[in-house]
């Protein structure tokens, strides 16, 4: 080989050479694709505790009290074990037994307040009412972190055709009797367990009327200044079973409904900030949205595993999807409304989790026969198979965001210089556990969820090669054995 040939071969040798390293490094920092985080043994154990006999008997239990109208709280005529106030001191008691079991690990608490009526023509509340929301709460271990809370909601309070009929039967078996006995479950199996940051397990009253229990314990967190990181509202979760429906129904799915925007009527939804969505195009990233993907992120780890799944699914798992969360982007169905967006419009986290396929016969409705359909929301129509695995998705849910440390703080994309590349800084969140690490999270912005992440270990800031421009990027906390947190999303600063 002549010199020169010998030293152009060289030549395009070793830029093929340096164009495979390139190309390695840039694959190495540009992410790899996300990967559900192992099960915590721990988790997966109490997940298997949750029993569609418990949620039954509840269930039972709630239809029991006949009418749990809100407005029956005022009466005076109902026979003996009737009614919301029957209801509600039952709920108690129960969160009490579940206590006793638990070495006294619950405090179990009433947010009692009288809204005061109005005669106006809409109003649905016409005289002073009394409204009591009963919760029950098991305290974070670890001093540093036990402010930080998570919450389930259902509501215990019922209807039947007419809002103001307080002696009638309003069986709400499914609105919302399914959601608080989701709620008493989750408090009963993960009060054997023990978490760094608090759970608040949640019956609120008063949702039938206008979200009135909801509102007074929002407005509660946030005056007494509640770290409430995440809210899960379970309301009609009862998994339709109505003959004749059942190739609608999807009961291998449950509607996760998640606020996009936030209302105008919150002070996140003020003029200012909606522009800065409107610039950022965050518009599918408040942080109700990023739980949501906390949700589904979860569900991963222990829903589709092998080895968890219900009778209801062993027999078809290979042929059937396992149990999963579906994304709703928007805050709730049309004409409906829910707790969460109490939770919303104080400035929390908050999520609507809702049965595939409602059936409108069975709420709302008084129980009655007409043209051979029957009416009203019966036990009847609830799959308390249905209902435990949603309430293993909530579980899963609170116990890993119990677990994970907080919401890394003050997440920021730093936008000085026009470039193609990505700059991000945060801070640690308040009492991260030793072992706190970060992930950075990405997809492109048509996509639902994320894709890609990479890890930065311990360290609070990061560059990628990777353009602002064409992807969202969020920032999630870890601890040493893998809970994640939720997700947070970079605001830009020019520094
Ligand atoms: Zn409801």
């Amino acid at each position: 080989m002549p010199s020169r040939t010998r030293l152009i071969f060289a030549a395009t040798l070793f830029a093929a050479a340096l164009s495979v390293q390139q190309t390695q490094a840039q694959q190495g920092s540009s992410g790899s694709p996300i990967q559900p985080a192992a099960a915590d043994p721990a988790i997966a154990a109490a997940l298997k505790e949750i029993s569609a006999g418990q949620l039954r008997a509840t269930v039972e239990k709630l239809v029991s009290f006949n009418n749990r109208s809100t407005l029956s709280s005022m009466e005076t005529d109902l026979a003996p074990g009737t009614g919301i106030n029957a209801a509600a001191d039952w709920i108690a008691s129960e969160f009490e037994r579940i206590s006793a079991a638990c070495g006294e690990c619950l405090e179990v608490k009433r947010d009692e307040f009288t809204e005061p009526g109005s005669d106006a023509p809409n109003s649905r509340i016409r005289k002073p009412t009394r409204l009591v929301n009963v919760y029950a709460v098991l305290k974070g271990t670890d001093p540093a972190q036990s402010a930080r809370r998570v919450l389930v909601t259902g509501h215990y309070d019922s209807r039947n055709s007419d809002n103001f009929n307080t002696h009638d039967p309003a069986p709400g078996a499914n609105d919302d009797a399914s959601g608080v006995a989701v709620s008493i479950e989750c408090a009963r199996v993960l009060s054997k367990l023990k978490f760094p940051s608090t759970i608040v397990f949640v019956a609120v009253a008063g949702e039938e009327q206008g979200l009135n229990g909801s509102r007074h314990l929002a407005r509660l967190a946030r005056s007494e200044g509640w770290q409430l990181e995440a809210v899960l509202n379970n309301d009609i979760v009862g998994g339709d079973t109505t003959p004749g429906q059942q190739a609608y129904e999807d009961k291998s799915a449950v509607r996760v409904f998640s606020e996009g925007v936030p209302s105008p009527a919150a002070p996140e939804g003020s003029p200012d900030a909606i522009a800065r969505i409107h610039n950022l195009g965050s518009d599918s990233d408040s942080p109700s949205r990023e739980l949501a993907r906390a949700v589904e992120d979860v569900s991963q780890s222990y829903l589709r595993a092998p080895g968890i799944h219900t009778k209801h699914f062993t027999a078809t798992v290979s042929t059937k999807p396992t149990f999963h969360p579906v994304m709703i982007f928007r805050a709730d169905r049309y004409l409906r409304g829910g707790d969460h967006t109490s939770f919303n419009l104080e400035g929390f986290a908050a999520v609507r989790l809702t049965e595939w396929r409602e059936n409108f016969d069975h709420q709302h409705q008084n129980v009655r026969v007409e043209n051979g359909v029957q009416y009203g929301d019966l036990i009847q129509y609830d799959d308390f198979d249905y209902i435990a695995n949603v309430a293993r998705l909530n579980a899963a849910t609170l116990a890993t965001l119990a677990s994970a440390p907080g919401e890394p703080r003050n997440v920021h994309i730093l936008t000085a210089a026009l470039d193609n590349n990505t700059e991000l800084t945060w801070e640690a969140p308040a009492g991260a556990p030793a072992g706190t690490t970060y992930e950075i999270v990405w997809r492109a912005t048509e996509l639902p969820n994320w894709t890609t992440f990479v890890s930065a270990g311990p360290a609070t800031t990061i560059k990628l090669p990777v353009s602002k421009d064409n992807v969202v990027f969020g920032v999630r906390s870890t601890d040493a054995a893998g809970h994640r947190s939720v997700a947070v999303l970079p605001l830009p600063v020019r520094r």
